[in-house]
C-alpha cells in the first residue's frame, strides 16, 4: 500500500469509531526519521499537521517540507533549542515544565508571536517519563495562562508501555476526564480544546476515549529504522 492508501484506511477507521460525533478525530502524521520526499506524500491526503520529537530534525527538514504541512513538536525539548525552533514549529505539545513554558514565552515574544502549546501530562506516573502529574495540573495551567507568548490549546499524553494494550483504556479515560475539567474550568487567557493521544498500536482505544487528535507514524509510514 501506498503512504496515502494506509493513511485512508486509518482514516476509515477512525470515522467508524468516532461515528455520529461532532468533530472526526484528526491525524497527526508523526515523521521522525522519514525523509522530507516521503513525508511530502501525505499531501495527497487530508493530513497537514506532522509530529517531530528532534528539533535537529525539523531543522534538517523544515527547508524541504512542503510548507502546507506544519510542524507540531512532539518530543522532549530542550531549554537552548527552543530558540531554533520557535518560528519552524506551528505548535508545542510537550510542555511539560515551568521553565520550558517561561522559555517559549520570552522567545515567542520575541518573534511577535504567540505559540499554541499543549501540555504533556505523565499519566501512567512513570519517573522517568516527562510530564505534569494530574494533580499539579491546573496550579499548572494557571502559572501558564499568564504568560502571553503561549496559548494553552490542550493536553497530550504518551502512554506507558504495555503488551496488552487494552490495559491504557483506564488512562485513556482518565485523560478525557481531566480535558473535560479543564475546559469547565476555563482558564482566562486558555482555549481547551485538543486532546492529542493514541499511536500507531492503540490510537483506536484512544478515540473511543475521546481523543481530538491522534499521533501516527509507522502506521502510515512503516517501520522506523533508526
Ligand atoms: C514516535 C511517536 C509517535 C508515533 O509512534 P508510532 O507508534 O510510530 O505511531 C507518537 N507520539 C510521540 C511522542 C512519538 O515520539
Amino acid at each position: 500500500m501506498t503512504i496515502v492508501e494506509r493513511i485512508e484506511a486509518i482514516q476509515k477507521s477512525i470515522e467508524e469509531a468516532s461515528a455520529g460525533w461532532e468533530h472526526t478525530p484528526e491525524i497527526i502524521a508523526v515523521t521522525k526519521t522519514v525523509s522530507a520526499d516521503r513525508i511530502n506524500e501525505v499531501l495527497g491526503s487530508s493530513i497537514r499537521r506532522i509530529g517531530e520529537n528532534r528539533a535537529q530534525e525539523i531543522l534538517e527538514k523544515y527547508g524541504n517540507v512542503d510548507s502546507r504541512l506544519k510542524f507540531d513538536f512532539i518530543g522532549r525539548l530542550q531549554i537552548n533549542k527552543v530558540r531554533n525552533i520557535i518560528d519552524k514549529v506551528s505548535q508545542i505539545q510537550s510542555l511539560d515544565r515551568m521553565e520550558l513554558a517561561e522559555e517559549i514565552d520570552r522567545r515567542a515574544k520575541q518573534r511577535n508571536l504567540r505559540m499554541p502549546v499543549l501540555i504533556q501530562i505523565n499519566i501512567g506516573n512513570e519517573p522517568q517519563k516527562g510530564g505534569i502529574s494530574p494533580d499539579t495540573l491546573f496550579p499548572f495551567i494557571r502559572q501558564c495562562a499568564a504568560l502571553t507568548g503561549l496559548h494553552v490549546k490542550g493536553m497530550m499524553c504518551v502512554m506507558p508501555n504495555a503488551e496488552n494494550k487494552e490495559e491504557l483504556i483506564p488512562l485513556f479515560h482518565q485523560m478525557r476526564d481531566l480535558f473535560e475539567k479543564a475546559r469547565l474550568e476555563a482558564v482566562a487567557g486558555t482555549d481547551i480544546s485538543e486532546l492529542s493521544m493514541g499511536m500507531s498500536e492503540d490510537y483506536l482505544y484512544a478515540v473511543r476515549a475521546g481523543a481530538t487528535h491522534v499521533r501516527i507514524g509507522s502506521a502510515i509510514f512503516g517501520e522506523r529504522f533508526y
